[in-house]
Protein backbone atom coordinates (compact mmCIF):
# COMPACT_ATOMS: atom_id res chain seq x y z
CA UNK A 1 0.00 0.00 0.00
CA UNK A 2 1.09 3.66 -0.86
CA UNK A 3 0.52 6.16 1.87
CA UNK A 4 -0.20 10.03 0.60
CA UNK A 5 -1.92 12.78 2.10
CA UNK A 6 -5.98 12.19 1.50
CA UNK A 7 -6.81 15.34 0.46
CA UNK A 8 -10.73 14.56 -0.71
CA UNK A 9 -12.60 11.92 1.09
CA UNK A 10 -14.11 8.88 -0.78
CA UNK A 11 -13.61 5.66 -2.51
CA UNK A 12 -12.19 4.96 -5.48
CA UNK A 13 -11.95 2.25 -7.63
CA UNK A 14 -10.83 2.14 -11.27
CA UNK A 15 -7.77 1.93 -13.63
CA UNK A 16 -4.41 4.01 -13.36
CA UNK A 17 -4.36 6.57 -16.52
CA UNK A 18 -0.30 7.91 -15.88
CA UNK A 19 -0.71 11.85 -16.93
CA UNK A 20 3.29 11.71 -18.52
CA UNK A 21 4.61 15.34 -18.56
CA UNK A 22 5.69 16.45 -21.76
CA UNK A 23 8.93 17.36 -22.37
CA UNK A 24 8.98 21.20 -22.55
CA UNK A 25 12.54 21.32 -23.82
CA UNK A 26 13.39 22.82 -26.89
CA UNK A 27 17.38 24.89 -27.72
CA UNK A 28 17.28 28.37 -27.08
CA UNK A 29 17.87 30.53 -30.36
CA UNK A 30 19.32 33.80 -30.85
CA UNK A 31 16.36 36.08 -32.44
CA UNK A 32 17.16 38.53 -35.16
CA UNK A 33 13.67 40.03 -36.56
CA UNK A 34 12.05 40.71 -32.72
CA UNK A 35 9.02 41.90 -33.86
CA UNK A 36 7.87 39.37 -35.36
CA UNK A 37 8.52 36.93 -32.16
CA UNK A 38 7.21 39.49 -29.88
CA UNK A 39 3.91 38.70 -32.35
CA UNK A 40 4.77 34.74 -31.99
CA UNK A 41 4.42 35.38 -28.12
CA UNK A 42 1.86 37.46 -28.07
CA UNK A 43 -0.13 35.00 -30.44
CA UNK A 44 0.73 32.50 -27.99
CA UNK A 45 -0.44 34.71 -24.78
CA UNK A 46 -3.94 35.36 -27.09
CA UNK A 47 -4.30 31.37 -27.57
CA UNK A 48 -3.45 30.77 -23.71
CA UNK A 49 -5.80 33.13 -22.67
CA UNK A 50 -8.63 32.01 -24.79
CA UNK A 51 -8.39 28.21 -24.01
CA UNK A 52 -7.94 28.88 -20.57
CA UNK A 53 -11.19 30.80 -20.65
CA UNK A 54 -12.79 27.78 -22.38
CA UNK A 55 -11.43 26.14 -19.33
CA UNK A 56 -12.66 28.49 -17.02
CA UNK A 57 -16.08 28.10 -18.49
CA UNK A 58 -16.14 24.00 -18.20
CA UNK A 59 -14.93 24.61 -14.58
CA UNK A 60 -18.19 26.50 -13.36
CA UNK A 61 -20.80 24.48 -15.36
CA UNK A 62 -19.08 21.51 -13.10
CA UNK A 63 -18.19 23.02 -10.17
CA UNK A 64 -19.03 26.48 -10.21
CA UNK A 65 -18.18 30.20 -10.39
CA UNK A 66 -15.74 30.54 -7.64
CA UNK A 67 -13.92 27.48 -8.82
CA UNK A 68 -13.60 28.78 -12.13
CA UNK A 69 -12.00 32.11 -10.69
CA UNK A 70 -8.42 29.73 -10.19
CA UNK A 71 -8.58 29.50 -14.14
CA UNK A 72 -9.17 33.16 -14.32
CA UNK A 73 -6.54 33.72 -12.50
CA UNK A 74 -4.34 32.27 -14.60
CA UNK A 75 -4.82 34.83 -17.38
CA UNK A 76 -4.32 37.67 -14.60
CA UNK A 77 -0.91 36.36 -14.15
CA UNK A 78 0.08 35.67 -17.73
CA UNK A 79 -1.20 39.42 -18.90
CA UNK A 80 0.33 40.65 -16.03
CA UNK A 81 2.42 44.06 -17.75
CA UNK A 82 5.26 43.44 -15.80
CA UNK A 83 5.61 40.29 -16.72
CA UNK A 84 4.99 40.92 -20.41
CA UNK A 85 7.08 43.80 -20.54
CA UNK A 86 10.08 42.07 -18.99
CA UNK A 87 9.48 39.47 -21.75
CA UNK A 88 9.77 41.92 -24.37
CA UNK A 89 12.70 43.38 -22.99
CA UNK A 90 14.30 39.93 -23.05
CA UNK A 91 13.33 38.90 -26.78
CA UNK A 92 14.18 42.81 -28.16
CA UNK A 93 17.91 41.63 -26.28
CA UNK A 94 17.96 38.78 -29.13
CA UNK A 95 16.28 35.78 -27.04
CA UNK A 96 13.59 33.52 -28.41
CA UNK A 97 10.20 33.89 -26.70
CA UNK A 98 10.77 30.70 -25.01
CA UNK A 99 13.50 31.55 -23.30
CA UNK A 100 12.18 34.83 -21.95
CA UNK A 101 9.00 34.02 -20.98
CA UNK A 102 10.66 30.84 -19.19
CA UNK A 103 13.10 32.82 -17.32
CA UNK A 104 10.64 35.38 -15.99
CA UNK A 105 8.19 32.41 -15.06
CA UNK A 106 11.43 30.93 -13.09
CA UNK A 107 11.59 34.13 -11.35
CA UNK A 108 8.13 34.56 -9.93
CA UNK A 109 8.18 30.50 -9.20
CA UNK A 110 11.44 31.19 -7.36
CA UNK A 111 10.01 34.32 -4.95
CA UNK A 112 6.63 32.59 -4.24
CA UNK A 113 8.49 29.08 -3.62
CA UNK A 114 11.07 31.12 -1.05
CA UNK A 115 7.53 32.27 0.99
CA UNK A 116 6.39 30.92 4.63
CA UNK A 117 2.56 30.68 3.79
CA UNK A 118 0.26 28.38 1.77
CA UNK A 119 -1.53 30.66 -0.36
CA UNK A 120 1.91 32.69 -1.79
CA UNK A 121 3.43 28.96 -2.52
CA UNK A 122 0.57 28.04 -4.31
CA UNK A 123 0.87 30.90 -6.81
CA UNK A 124 4.09 29.27 -7.62
CA UNK A 125 2.40 26.54 -8.76
CA UNK A 126 -0.18 28.54 -10.77
CA UNK A 127 2.87 29.85 -12.57
CA UNK A 128 4.07 26.65 -13.63
CA UNK A 129 0.94 25.56 -14.95
CA UNK A 130 0.91 29.16 -16.97
CA UNK A 131 4.36 28.48 -18.03
CA UNK A 132 3.66 25.28 -19.12
CA UNK A 133 0.87 25.95 -20.80
CA UNK A 134 1.74 28.63 -23.23
CA UNK A 135 5.31 27.02 -23.51
CA UNK A 136 3.15 23.89 -25.06
CA UNK A 137 1.88 26.70 -27.08
CA UNK A 138 4.87 27.40 -28.24
CA UNK A 139 6.20 24.68 -29.26
CA UNK A 140 3.19 23.34 -30.46
CA UNK A 141 2.97 20.44 -28.42
CA UNK A 142 -0.96 19.71 -27.90
CA UNK A 143 -1.07 19.26 -23.95
CA UNK A 144 -2.73 15.75 -22.37
CA UNK A 145 -6.78 15.16 -23.29
CA UNK A 146 -7.73 14.20 -19.90
CA UNK A 147 -11.59 14.93 -21.08
CA UNK A 148 -10.76 11.88 -23.48
CA UNK A 149 -10.43 9.86 -20.05
CA UNK A 150 -12.02 6.44 -20.40
CA UNK A 151 -15.25 5.99 -17.23
CA UNK A 152 -13.44 4.43 -14.04
CA UNK A 153 -9.69 6.31 -14.34
CA UNK A 154 -7.95 7.33 -11.85
CA UNK A 155 -5.62 9.95 -12.88
CA UNK A 156 -2.07 9.29 -11.72
CA UNK A 157 0.61 13.03 -12.48
CA UNK A 158 3.63 13.82 -11.04
CA UNK A 159 1.44 17.27 -10.38
CA UNK A 160 -1.77 17.62 -11.24
CA UNK A 161 -2.59 21.50 -12.44
CA UNK A 162 -6.08 23.37 -11.80
CA UNK A 163 -6.16 23.64 -16.00
CA UNK A 164 -5.95 19.68 -16.32
CA UNK A 165 -8.90 19.49 -13.53
CA UNK A 166 -10.54 21.95 -15.39
CA UNK A 167 -10.37 19.79 -18.54
CA UNK A 168 -11.34 16.44 -16.97
CA UNK A 169 -14.94 14.72 -17.27
CA UNK A 170 -16.31 14.52 -13.57
CA UNK A 171 -18.13 11.67 -14.31
CA UNK A 172 -15.11 9.62 -15.90
CA UNK A 173 -12.62 10.42 -13.13
CA UNK A 174 -12.99 8.15 -10.14
CA UNK A 175 -9.68 9.23 -8.22
CA UNK A 176 -7.12 11.38 -8.48
CA UNK A 177 -3.42 10.52 -6.90
CA UNK A 178 -0.58 13.08 -7.31
CA UNK A 179 2.94 12.82 -6.14
CA UNK A 180 3.46 16.50 -4.77
CA UNK A 181 0.94 18.88 -3.57
CA UNK A 182 -1.76 18.96 -0.39
CA UNK A 183 -4.93 19.63 1.16
CA UNK A 184 -4.43 24.04 -0.03
CA UNK A 185 -3.38 23.34 -3.57
CA UNK A 186 -5.84 24.46 -5.85
CA UNK A 187 -6.25 21.21 -7.33
CA UNK A 188 -6.96 19.86 -4.03
CA UNK A 189 -9.56 22.22 -3.36
CA UNK A 190 -10.99 21.28 -6.90
CA UNK A 191 -11.01 17.52 -6.25
CA UNK A 192 -13.29 18.30 -2.85
CA UNK A 193 -15.49 20.59 -4.76
CA UNK A 194 -16.06 18.36 -7.77
CA UNK A 195 -16.25 15.21 -4.93
CA UNK A 196 -13.46 12.91 -6.48
CA UNK A 197 -11.91 11.41 -3.92
CA UNK A 198 -8.11 12.18 -4.12
CA UNK A 199 -4.46 11.81 -2.54
CA UNK A 200 -1.87 13.65 -2.87
CA UNK A 201 1.87 13.56 -1.97
CA UNK A 202 1.83 10.00 -2.80
CA UNK A 203 5.59 9.36 -3.51
CA UNK A 204 6.39 7.44 -6.79
CA UNK A 205 2.53 6.67 -7.46
CA UNK A 206 4.26 7.47 -10.91
CA UNK A 207 7.11 4.61 -11.10
CA UNK A 208 4.75 2.06 -8.85
CA UNK A 209 2.10 2.22 -10.99
CA UNK A 210 1.08 1.02 -15.01
CA UNK A 211 -1.43 2.19 -17.52
CA UNK A 212 -4.47 0.14 -16.80
CA UNK A 213 -3.75 -1.52 -13.29
CA UNK A 214 -6.15 -1.41 -11.17
CA UNK A 215 -6.34 0.88 -8.22
CA UNK A 216 -8.00 1.51 -4.82
CA UNK A 217 -7.96 5.14 -3.46
CA UNK A 218 -9.24 5.90 -0.11
CA UNK A 219 -9.14 9.79 -0.08
CA UNK A 220 -10.19 10.21 3.86
CA UNK A 221 -6.70 7.76 4.51
CA UNK A 222 -4.67 8.98 2.06
CA UNK A 223 -4.46 4.99 1.07
CA UNK A 224 -3.76 3.95 -2.45
CA UNK A 225 -3.52 0.14 -2.93
CA UNK A 226 -2.14 -0.97 -6.34
CA UNK A 227 -3.56 -4.45 -8.04
CA UNK A 228 -5.96 -5.48 -5.34
CA UNK A 229 -6.66 -8.89 -4.43
CA UNK A 230 -10.11 -10.41 -4.73
CA UNK A 231 -10.68 -9.36 -0.83
CA UNK A 232 -9.68 -6.30 -0.92
CA UNK A 233 -12.08 -5.20 -3.98
CA UNK A 234 -15.02 -6.22 -2.35
CA UNK A 235 -14.28 -4.89 1.09
CA UNK A 236 -13.79 -1.17 -0.58
CA UNK A 237 -16.41 -2.10 -3.25
CA UNK A 238 -18.79 -2.26 -0.33
CA UNK A 239 -17.62 0.64 1.81
CA UNK A 240 -17.43 2.70 -1.13
CA UNK A 241 -21.52 2.15 -1.70
CA UNK A 242 -22.12 2.53 2.39
CA UNK A 243 -19.70 5.97 1.43
CA UNK A 244 -22.22 6.75 -1.40
CA UNK A 245 -25.51 6.07 -0.01
CA UNK A 246 -24.20 7.96 3.49
CA UNK A 247 -22.96 11.11 1.38
CA UNK A 248 -26.62 10.73 -0.62
CA UNK A 249 -28.48 10.94 2.69
CA UNK A 250 -26.20 13.63 4.02
CA UNK A 251 -26.52 15.98 1.22
CA UNK A 252 -30.20 16.30 1.72
CA UNK A 253 -28.70 18.35 5.32
CA UNK A 254 -26.80 21.01 3.20
CA UNK A 255 -27.93 24.42 3.66
CA UNK A 256 -30.67 23.80 6.25
CA UNK A 257 -30.50 25.16 10.23
CA UNK A 258 -29.33 22.70 12.58
CA UNK A 259 -32.21 21.77 14.66
CA UNK A 260 -33.45 18.87 16.80
CA UNK A 261 -36.69 17.11 15.96
CA UNK A 262 -38.32 19.52 17.96
CA UNK A 263 -36.88 22.38 16.63
CA UNK A 264 -34.35 24.04 18.98
CA UNK A 265 -31.83 25.58 16.82
CA UNK A 266 -27.94 24.92 17.46
CA UNK A 267 -24.77 26.11 16.15
CA UNK A 268 -22.76 23.72 14.04
CA UNK A 269 -19.39 25.08 13.56
CA UNK A 270 -15.70 24.31 12.85
CA UNK A 271 -12.37 23.25 14.10
CA UNK A 272 -9.80 25.21 12.03
CA UNK A 273 -5.79 25.04 12.30
CA UNK A 274 -5.17 27.51 9.59
CA UNK A 275 -7.24 30.72 7.63
CA UNK A 276 -7.72 28.72 4.62
CA UNK A 277 -9.19 26.68 6.27
CA UNK A 278 -12.18 28.55 7.11
CA UNK A 279 -13.09 28.30 3.76
CA UNK A 280 -13.10 24.61 3.98
CA UNK A 281 -15.44 25.02 6.82
CA UNK A 282 -17.94 27.13 4.77
CA UNK A 283 -17.32 24.40 1.65
CA UNK A 284 -18.64 21.64 4.35
CA UNK A 285 -21.26 24.03 5.13
CA UNK A 286 -20.43 24.81 8.44
CA UNK A 287 -21.97 28.04 10.09
CA UNK A 288 -18.23 29.45 11.30
CA UNK A 289 -15.53 28.80 13.25
CA UNK A 290 -15.88 27.41 16.87
CA UNK A 291 -12.50 26.95 17.45
CA UNK A 292 -9.20 28.54 15.21
CA UNK A 293 -6.11 26.53 17.03
CA UNK A 294 -3.44 29.18 16.42
CA UNK A 295 -0.87 27.41 17.22
CA UNK A 296 -0.13 25.91 13.40
CA UNK A 297 0.62 29.91 12.73
CA UNK A 298 3.42 29.76 15.22
CA UNK A 299 4.52 25.68 14.21
CA UNK A 300 4.99 27.26 10.74
CA UNK A 301 7.63 30.05 11.41
CA UNK A 302 10.74 30.02 12.77
CA UNK A 303 10.49 32.82 15.11
CA UNK A 304 7.59 34.05 16.49
CA UNK A 305 4.93 35.52 14.02
CA UNK A 306 4.47 39.68 14.05
CA UNK A 307 1.71 41.22 14.94
CA UNK A 308 1.29 42.36 11.80
CA UNK A 309 1.79 38.45 10.01
CA UNK A 310 -0.32 37.80 12.75
CA UNK A 311 -3.35 40.20 11.96
CA UNK A 312 -3.05 39.25 8.00
CA UNK A 313 -3.57 35.64 8.99
CA UNK A 314 -6.75 36.52 11.25
CA UNK A 315 -8.31 38.52 9.13
CA UNK A 316 -8.45 36.84 6.37
CA UNK A 317 -10.30 33.97 8.22
CA UNK A 318 -12.38 37.13 9.33
CA UNK A 319 -12.76 38.06 6.09
CA UNK A 320 -13.30 35.15 4.61
CA UNK A 321 -16.17 34.01 6.63
CA UNK A 322 -18.29 37.17 6.25
CA UNK A 323 -19.44 37.74 9.23
CA UNK A 324 -20.06 34.28 10.33
CA UNK A 325 -18.59 33.57 14.04
CA UNK A 326 -14.45 32.91 14.24
CA UNK A 327 -13.30 32.03 17.88
CA UNK A 328 -9.76 32.58 17.54
CA UNK A 329 -7.86 30.47 20.61
CA UNK A 330 -4.60 32.33 21.88
CA UNK A 331 -1.42 30.40 22.11
CA UNK A 332 -1.51 27.01 23.11
CA UNK A 333 1.62 25.41 22.94
CA UNK A 334 3.36 23.24 25.18
CA UNK A 335 1.98 19.65 26.24
CA UNK A 336 2.24 17.78 23.26
CA UNK A 337 2.90 20.52 21.55
CA UNK A 338 6.38 22.07 20.94
CA UNK A 339 7.92 25.19 19.37
CA UNK A 340 11.55 24.86 18.95
CA UNK A 341 12.38 28.30 18.49
CA UNK A 342 10.46 29.25 22.10
CA UNK A 343 13.20 27.22 23.53
CA UNK A 344 10.56 26.07 26.46
CA UNK A 345 12.41 23.87 28.89
CA UNK A 346 12.34 20.25 28.81
CA UNK A 347 9.99 19.62 31.59
CA UNK A 348 9.25 16.15 33.83
CA UNK A 349 5.67 16.51 33.26
CA UNK A 350 4.79 18.94 30.03
CA UNK A 351 0.80 18.02 29.86
CA UNK A 352 0.94 19.57 34.15
CA UNK A 353 3.44 21.98 33.20
CA UNK A 354 4.18 25.18 31.51
CA UNK A 355 2.18 25.77 29.04
CA UNK A 356 -1.37 27.66 27.18
CA UNK A 357 -2.77 30.68 29.05
CA UNK A 358 0.05 30.40 31.71
CA UNK A 359 3.21 30.38 29.23
CA UNK A 360 1.09 33.50 27.82
CA UNK A 361 0.58 35.26 30.93
CA UNK A 362 4.66 34.93 31.77
CA UNK A 363 5.82 36.13 28.21
CA UNK A 364 3.18 39.50 27.79
CA UNK A 365 4.58 40.75 24.97
CA UNK A 366 4.26 38.19 23.24
CA UNK A 367 0.81 37.34 24.38
CA UNK A 368 0.24 40.90 24.12
CA UNK A 369 1.00 41.20 19.71
CA UNK A 370 -1.34 38.23 19.69
CA UNK A 371 -4.11 40.15 21.18
CA UNK A 372 -3.55 43.04 19.80
CA UNK A 373 -3.02 41.11 16.17
CA UNK A 374 -6.94 39.58 17.07
CA UNK A 375 -8.40 42.85 18.09
CA UNK A 376 -7.32 44.61 14.85
CA UNK A 377 -9.05 41.80 13.46
CA UNK A 378 -11.95 42.16 14.82
CA UNK A 379 -12.94 44.90 12.87
CA UNK A 380 -13.03 42.26 9.63
CA UNK A 381 -15.75 39.90 11.02
CA UNK A 382 -17.46 38.32 14.06
CA UNK A 383 -14.47 37.54 16.45
CA UNK A 384 -14.28 36.37 19.71
CA UNK A 385 -11.37 35.63 21.87
CA UNK A 386 -10.73 32.38 23.70
CA UNK A 387 -8.14 31.65 26.28
CA UNK A 388 -7.07 27.62 26.83
CA UNK A 389 -6.05 25.66 29.46
CA UNK A 390 -7.69 27.90 32.37
CA UNK A 391 -7.96 26.31 35.61
CA UNK A 392 -8.47 29.63 37.98
CA UNK A 393 -10.38 32.53 37.83
CA UNK A 394 -7.27 34.59 38.17
CA UNK A 395 -5.95 33.59 35.03
CA UNK A 396 -9.46 34.54 33.40
CA UNK A 397 -8.72 38.11 35.14
CA UNK A 398 -5.69 38.35 34.22
CA UNK A 399 -6.08 37.83 30.58
CA UNK A 400 -9.13 39.71 30.35
CA UNK A 401 -7.34 43.10 31.93
CA UNK A 402 -4.67 42.89 28.68
CA UNK A 403 -7.13 42.62 26.18
CA UNK A 404 -8.63 45.63 28.12
CA UNK A 405 -5.26 47.79 28.53
CA UNK A 406 -5.08 46.80 24.29
CA UNK A 407 -8.08 48.13 23.85
CA UNK A 408 -6.93 51.29 25.21
CA UNK A 409 -4.12 51.87 23.20
CA UNK A 410 -5.60 50.84 20.15
CA UNK A 411 -8.44 52.97 20.75
CA UNK A 412 -5.56 56.10 21.20
CA UNK A 413 -3.88 54.76 18.53
CA UNK A 414 -7.26 55.55 16.32
CA UNK A 415 -7.59 51.56 15.01
CA UNK A 416 -10.58 50.07 14.58
CA UNK A 417 -11.49 46.74 16.55
CA UNK A 418 -14.88 45.21 17.89
CA UNK A 419 -15.61 47.16 21.30
CA UNK A 420 -18.30 44.72 22.27
CA UNK A 421 -15.28 41.18 21.50
CA UNK A 422 -16.70 38.36 23.31
CA UNK A 423 -13.83 36.91 25.33
CA UNK A 424 -14.47 33.27 26.31
CA UNK A 425 -12.70 30.33 27.81
CA UNK A 426 -12.01 26.15 27.03
CA UNK A 427 -13.32 24.24 29.89
CA UNK A 428 -11.18 21.64 29.44
CA UNK A 429 -9.22 20.80 32.96
CA UNK A 430 -10.64 19.05 36.00
CA UNK A 431 -10.30 22.32 38.20
CA UNK A 432 -12.41 24.52 35.29
CA UNK A 433 -14.74 21.68 35.57
CA UNK A 434 -15.12 22.07 39.33
CA UNK A 435 -15.16 25.85 39.24
CA UNK A 436 -17.24 26.28 36.22
CA UNK A 437 -20.14 28.49 38.36
CA UNK A 438 -16.99 31.29 39.28
CA UNK A 439 -15.33 30.98 35.75
CA UNK A 440 -18.88 31.65 34.22
CA UNK A 441 -19.57 34.72 36.12
CA UNK A 442 -16.19 35.96 34.33
CA UNK A 443 -16.52 34.66 31.04
CA UNK A 444 -18.86 35.84 27.99
CA UNK A 445 -19.05 31.71 26.80
CA UNK A 446 -17.38 28.04 27.70
CA UNK A 447 -16.15 26.14 25.00
CA UNK A 448 -16.04 22.81 26.62
CA UNK A 449 -12.52 20.88 25.50
CA UNK A 450 -13.01 17.13 26.09
CA UNK A 451 -10.03 16.45 24.62
CA UNK A 452 -7.96 17.83 27.67
CA UNK A 453 -10.56 17.50 30.10
CA UNK A 454 -11.09 13.33 29.47
CA UNK A 455 -7.46 13.84 30.27
CA UNK A 456 -7.22 15.81 33.05
CA UNK A 457 -10.40 14.45 34.28
CA UNK A 458 -9.13 10.75 34.23
CA UNK A 459 -5.41 11.68 34.75
CA UNK A 460 -4.58 9.65 31.77
CA UNK A 461 -2.35 10.58 29.03
CA UNK A 462 -4.04 9.83 25.34
CA UNK A 463 -0.63 9.12 24.07
CA UNK A 464 0.37 6.15 26.36
CA UNK A 465 -1.33 2.83 25.40
CA UNK A 466 -0.96 1.33 28.94
CA UNK A 467 -3.63 3.44 29.95
CA UNK A 468 -5.61 4.50 27.17
CA UNK A 469 -8.95 2.31 28.38
CA UNK A 470 -9.32 5.36 30.91
CA UNK A 471 -9.11 7.57 27.96
CA UNK A 472 -13.01 8.16 27.17
CA UNK A 473 -15.64 10.92 26.95
CA UNK A 474 -18.31 8.33 27.89
CA UNK A 475 -16.55 7.80 31.62
CA UNK A 476 -19.41 9.20 34.33
CA UNK A 477 -16.64 11.31 35.76
CA UNK A 478 -15.80 13.01 32.38
CA UNK A 479 -19.80 13.23 31.78
CA UNK A 480 -20.73 14.43 35.21
CA UNK A 481 -17.81 17.10 34.40
CA UNK A 482 -19.39 18.00 31.14
CA UNK A 483 -22.69 17.98 32.49
CA UNK A 484 -22.04 20.62 35.09
CA UNK A 485 -20.29 22.90 32.85
CA UNK A 486 -23.23 22.78 30.74
CA UNK A 487 -25.23 23.75 33.73
CA UNK A 488 -23.54 26.56 35.31
CA UNK A 489 -22.94 28.44 31.79
CA UNK A 490 -26.47 27.77 31.38
CA UNK A 491 -27.43 29.15 34.98
CA UNK A 492 -25.09 32.36 34.38
CA UNK A 493 -26.64 33.01 31.02
CA UNK A 494 -23.71 32.78 28.62
CA UNK A 495 -23.58 29.89 25.58
CA UNK A 496 -21.84 26.83 26.03
CA UNK A 497 -19.99 25.32 23.00
CA UNK A 498 -17.97 22.09 22.80
CA UNK A 499 -14.84 21.75 20.54
CA UNK A 500 -13.25 18.66 21.47
CA UNK A 501 -13.60 15.39 19.60
CA UNK A 502 -16.77 14.08 21.50
CA UNK A 503 -18.95 16.70 20.39
CA UNK A 504 -19.20 14.90 16.83
CA UNK A 505 -19.78 11.66 18.64
CA UNK A 506 -23.29 10.34 17.74
CA UNK A 507 -23.58 8.42 21.10
CA UNK A 508 -22.75 12.08 22.65
CA UNK A 509 -25.08 13.89 21.23
CA UNK A 510 -28.24 12.92 22.80
CA UNK A 511 -26.23 14.04 26.30
CA UNK A 512 -25.29 17.36 25.06
CA UNK A 513 -28.75 18.01 24.05
CA UNK A 514 -30.23 16.76 26.87
CA UNK A 515 -27.46 19.15 29.05
CA UNK A 516 -28.50 22.11 27.37
CA UNK A 517 -25.20 23.04 24.67
CA UNK A 518 -25.73 25.40 22.70
CA UNK A 519 -23.10 25.03 20.49
CA UNK A 520 -20.95 22.16 18.25
CA UNK A 521 -17.54 22.50 16.62
CA UNK A 522 -16.43 19.75 14.42
CA UNK A 523 -14.16 19.25 11.88
CA UNK A 524 -15.17 20.13 8.39
CA UNK A 525 -16.32 16.57 6.94
CA UNK A 526 -18.45 16.18 10.40
CA UNK A 527 -20.60 19.17 9.60
CA UNK A 528 -23.44 17.26 7.61
CA UNK A 529 -23.23 14.29 9.70
CA UNK A 530 -23.55 16.10 12.97
CA UNK A 531 -26.14 18.17 11.90
CA UNK A 532 -28.19 15.03 10.61
CA UNK A 533 -27.58 13.39 14.00
CA UNK A 534 -29.13 16.55 16.14
CA UNK A 535 -32.21 16.12 13.79
CA UNK A 536 -33.09 13.07 14.86
CA UNK A 537 -33.22 13.69 18.74
CA UNK A 538 -36.16 15.37 20.63
CA UNK A 539 -34.90 16.91 24.07
CA UNK A 540 -37.49 14.58 25.28
CA UNK A 541 -35.82 11.50 24.26
CA UNK A 542 -32.26 13.05 24.71
CA UNK A 543 -33.15 13.43 28.18
CA UNK A 544 -34.62 9.96 28.50
CA UNK A 545 -31.36 8.62 27.04
CA UNK A 546 -29.14 11.30 29.05
CA UNK A 547 -30.83 9.82 32.59
CA UNK A 548 -30.42 6.69 31.83
CA UNK A 549 -26.79 7.01 30.95
CA UNK A 550 -25.96 9.07 33.67
CA UNK A 551 -27.23 5.86 35.81
CA UNK A 552 -24.30 3.85 35.28
CA UNK A 553 -21.67 3.25 37.36
CA UNK A 554 -19.42 2.34 34.38
CA UNK A 555 -17.96 3.60 31.11
CA UNK A 556 -18.90 0.05 29.82
CA UNK A 557 -21.99 0.22 30.51
CA UNK A 558 -22.96 4.46 29.12
CA UNK A 559 -20.73 2.71 26.26
CA UNK A 560 -23.00 -0.14 25.64
CA UNK A 561 -26.47 1.62 26.33
CA UNK A 562 -25.60 4.69 24.17
CA UNK A 563 -24.41 2.28 21.08
CA UNK A 564 -27.58 0.37 21.58
CA UNK A 565 -29.90 3.56 20.92
CA UNK A 566 -27.53 4.74 18.29
CA UNK A 567 -26.39 1.95 16.31
C1 LIG B 1 -9.55 19.99 23.52
O1 LIG B 1 -8.71 19.87 24.41
O2 LIG B 1 -10.62 19.34 23.49
C2 LIG B 1 -9.33 20.92 22.41
C3 LIG B 1 -10.27 21.17 21.51
O3 LIG B 1 -8.10 21.49 22.31
P1 LIG B 1 -6.84 20.78 21.68
O4 LIG B 1 -7.31 19.48 21.07
O5 LIG B 1 -6.29 21.73 20.69
O6 LIG B 1 -5.97 20.59 22.87
MG1 LIG C 1 -7.10 21.32 24.60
Amino acid sequence: MLKGIGVSSGIGIGKVLLIEEHSLTYTPKQITDTQAEKKRFNDAVELFCENTEKQAEALKVSAGAKEAEIMLGHISIVKDPFLIGEVDKLIDGGQCAEASFETMCDMFIQIFSAADDDVTKQRAADVRDVKSGVLSILLGISEVRLSDAPPETVLCAKELTPSMIAEIKKENIVGIITETGSTTSHSAILARVLEIPAVMSAADIMTAAKNGDTVIIDGGKGDVILSPDEAQLADYTQRREKLLQERRELEKFREKPTASADGTVYELVCNIGKPEDAAKALEFDGEGVGLFRTEFLFMDKTSVPTEEEQFTEYKKAAVMLKGKPLIIRTLDIGGDKDIPYLGLAKEENPFMGFRAIRYCLKNRELFKTQLRAILRASAFGNVSIMFPLITCVDEVREGKALVEELKAQLRSEGVDFDENIKVGIMTETAASGIIADLLAAESDFFSIGTNDLTGYTMAADRGNSDVSYLYSALQPSVLRMIKSIIEAGRSRGIPVGMCGEAAADPMMIPLLISFGLTEFSVSAPSVLRVRKCISTWTKEKADEAAAKAMSFATQKEVYDYLASLTG
